[in-house]
């Protein structure tokens, strides 16, 4: 078995993936071209919201919304530790302060009770925003947050990279899929190869606001405009765009949009596979002891898991990842709990009680999820993680 390692994500490339990015090469465009908007087009539609804006990467899209937001020297917003550390940097890049809440240990999500008790045990208009993470592909009950943010005048950014196609289903019934704009004031995703949608590099933008898509628009590219009912000065010439703010180049290339708008054709088809794959996994695990493994599997009614990751926790987790590796099997650890990093840890974000977030950290492995794993690779991941861990 296996003369090639199995990791626990990887893209899946196809002809028509290849077709559509040759096509964009010998079109006119290269970097902003008509590519762009369809693929932002396609995306909102997929995601059920109003805007795009498709982006360099993920860590672009996290920037852009903080400074869309207006987060600046002094703003206090809050997230969650098991995450990447993109979701807690984005508020740093404006020189906002982040502070870490603890997670759910059954869900892993940001816990919002221990949101709430942050926000509460602070004078009123402390904090200004917050940002949950879809993590894993589970999806935040978004509408929950959306009262708890309404009650403190916080704005909320779902960092759904975890979870395009995911959804859960509010008090109304009503199926909300990550991303659409619904209760979360701006949302982001990111196409690098080991999320759902790969576009090489690449990010989105969503959101239902209008003010904020246009704010989104500007900043991707240098805080300039063309357009002319919108310039200070506007006699000078055809020729003339004006900067109006200081933005950045955050623009996705024409040739990687082709790729993402290709990939997103079968965004659904991966999702089933990615279904099957947790099915199959939670079959192999039921009724093994809490104590040799937890696994974080289906979860129940109204919700749609996007199964980014497929995680357990272990007891010898260095014995299992070793062992696995060994087998040619890579696992790998989201997260190392973003608050314990000596960047973070330098500038004294040590203090906070999150012992849920490190207790998960301390037995968390993914194990391999990603569309193209074959049935015959998974059952061999089963049997040497059970073979390991006894069972
Ligand atoms: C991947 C990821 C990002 C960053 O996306 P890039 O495209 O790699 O910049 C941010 N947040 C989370 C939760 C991610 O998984």
């Amino acid at each position: 078995m296996s003369e090639h390692a199995i990791p626990y994500g990887r893209q899946h490339i196809t002809d028509e993936d290849i077709a559509a990015v040759a096509e964009a090469l010998r079109s006119d465009y290269l970097t902003t071209g008509p590519r762009v908007e369809e693929f932002e087009a396609k995306f909102a539609e997929y995601i059920g919201v109003k805007y795009a804006v498709a982006v360099a990467n993920g860590t672009a899209a996290l920037h852009l919304c903080t400074l869309a937001l207006g987060v600046h020297a002094g703003s206090r917003v809050i997230t969650t530790p098991i995450t990447f550390a993109a979701s807690a940097n984005c508020v740093r890049y404006c020189g906002g302060e982040v502070w870490f809440a603890d997670i759910d240990p059954d869900t892993l999500l940001l816990d919002i009770e221990k949101v709430r008790e942050l926000i509460e045990s602070k004078p009123a208009g402390y904090f200004q925003g917050v940002i949950p993470v879809d993590f894993a592909g589970y999806p935040v009950d978004l509408e929950a947050y959306r009262h708890l943010a309404d009650q403190h005048g916080l704005w909320i950014i779902e960092d759904a990279c975890h979870a395009p196609g995911g959804y859960f289903t509010d008090s109304g019934g009503r199926q909300q899929w990550c991303g659409n704009g619904a209760y979360a004031d701006l949302a982001i995703f990111s196409f690098h190869p080991v999320k759902h949608i790969a576009s090489g590099e690449g990010g989105m933008v969503t959101t239902n606001d209008p003010e904020l898509y246009e704010r989104l628009r500007v900043l991707r590219t240098h805080g300039i405009t063309r357009d002319r009912g919108n310039l200070r000065y506007p006699d000078h010439g055809g020729w003339y765009m004006e900067m109006q703010q200081l933005g950045y180049n955050y623009r996705i290339p024409d040739i990687l949009c082709a790729l993402g708008i290709s990939q997103l054709s079968r965004a659904e088809a991966g999702l089933d596979r990615r279904q099957k794959i947790a099915n199959l996994y939670d079959e192999a695990f039921q009724g093994m002891p809490a104590n040799q493994l937890r696994a974080h599997g289906i979860p129940t009614d109204g919700i749609r898991h996007a199964f980014h990751l497929y995680v357990v926790e272990v007891n010898d987790r260095l014995g299992l990842y070793d062992y696995l590796r060994e087998h040619g099997i890579y696992a790998q650890v989201h997260y190392v709990p973003v608050h314990t990093m000596p960047y973070y840890r330098d500038i004294g974000y040590e203090a906070a009680d999150l012992h849920h977030a490190e207790d998960y950290y301390a037995g968390a492995l993914s194990l391999p999820m990603y569309p193209s794993l074959t049935q015959e690779e998974q059952e061999y991941v089963i049997e040497r993680v059970k073979g390991f861990v006894g069972g």
